[in-house]
């Protein structure tokens, strides 16, 4: 069986199909006419977010079996492409759940202790002790909004780490969270109005997208934080810039946005109660190893079978 490695993804996942009998070639990001050349005698396909696995490269495929990607979204691959070939779609869900979570936490401290404000301060040689006044995260709620693997994953710790009281909300409650955790099931309005912190964690669907609002944001409490590192479109960004510039709520921490790469003089960047990060929620060496050889353990029972 012949594997096509089309980015670059860990030494050990390509060590593993080695070690079960796979002819590996690696051609890091080909464009699209390059590898769809390039496919021709393949049985499998490895990507990350890139290259672009188009129509074209997918009817040029001449024994693709498998596709997958090392990593969790499949917005590069032409899925339904894909399916009319029959060829079956792997990715690594599991693999990058602990490194957003922690990135989650991270930008909740960043907003309540206005980390990233101080910095920027200090470097203008500024000391803004009085202005950088912050809040604890400690005994405060924490609104997770989509009880899934990163949600779950962000309200334990939040709860072993800083004692927080744990809401969520999703499309059918989770006991193991409310007895684990203590956590209360709730709807998406009690939510917003109780908590302190509100972190989203839904996938982008039609039923998600602006999920959070105008409407919605004029619940949460002045004091409130939203954080959002699922997909951008989840929130209404013209709704946020005026919630954050006309103090409806206090802060935010995003790591995702409706239009990516950010645009350089995009209205959030003026904001003072924003910290901003480039999408890196899975860039972390750890999710990237775990996404390698997910992928790759996972090609190998594929073609057990
Ligand atoms: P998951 O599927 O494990 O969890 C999603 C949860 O959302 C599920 O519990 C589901 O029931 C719930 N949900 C779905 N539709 C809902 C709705 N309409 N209302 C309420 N709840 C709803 O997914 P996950 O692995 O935890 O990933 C969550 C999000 O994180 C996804 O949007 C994913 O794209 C994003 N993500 C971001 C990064 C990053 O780099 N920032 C990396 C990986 C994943």
């Amino acid at each position: 069986m012949k594997i096509l490695v089309a980015s670059r993804i860990h030494e050990k996942a390509i060590q593993l199909l080695r070690e079960n009998g796979f002819e590996v070639s690696v051609v890091e990001e080909p464009p699209e006419e390059e590898l769809a050349r390039l496919i021709k005698g393949f049985d499998g396909l490895i990507v990350r977010s890139k290259p672009l696995v188009t129509r074209k490269v997918i009817e040029s495929a001449d024994r693709l079996k498998v596709i997958a990607r090392a990593g969790v979204g499949l917005d590069n691959i032409d899925v339904e492409a894909a399916k009319e070939k029959g060829i079956t779609l792997i990715n690594a869900p599991e693999s990058s759940t602990q490194s957003v979570a922690e990135l989650a936490v991270g930008l909740m401290l960043a907003v309540a202790r206005k980390i990233a404000f101080s910095d920027r301060k200090m470097r203008e040689g500024y000391w803004a002790k009085k202005e950088a006044m912050g809040v604890e995260l400690s005994g405060k709620t924490l609104g997770v909004i989509g009880a899934g693997r990163i949600g779950s994953a962000v309200a334990r710790i939040a709860k072993y780490g800083f004692n927080m009281h744990i809401l969520y909300y999703d499309v059918s409650c989770r006991e193991d969270l409310s007895k684990e955790l203590g956590a209360e099931c709730v709807s998406i309005e009690e939510l917003l109005k109780r908590s302190d912190i509100v972190t989203i964690h839904v996938p982008l669907l039609p039923e998600t997208r602006h999920m959070i609002n105008e409407q919605r944001l004029r619940l949460m409490k002045k004091t409130a934080i939203l954080i959002n590192t699922s997909r951008g479109a989840v929130v209404d960004t013209a709704a946020l810039v005026k919630a954050l510039s006309e103090g409806w709520i206090a802060g935010a921490g995003l790591d995702v946005f409706e239009e990516e790469p950010l645009p350089r003089d995009h209205p959030l960047t003026k904001l003072e109660n924003v910290v901003l990060t480039p999408h890196i929620g899975a860039s972390t060496k750890e999710a990237q190893e775990k996404a390698g050889i997910e992928v790759a353990r996972k090609i190998v029972e594929f073609f057990k079978k």
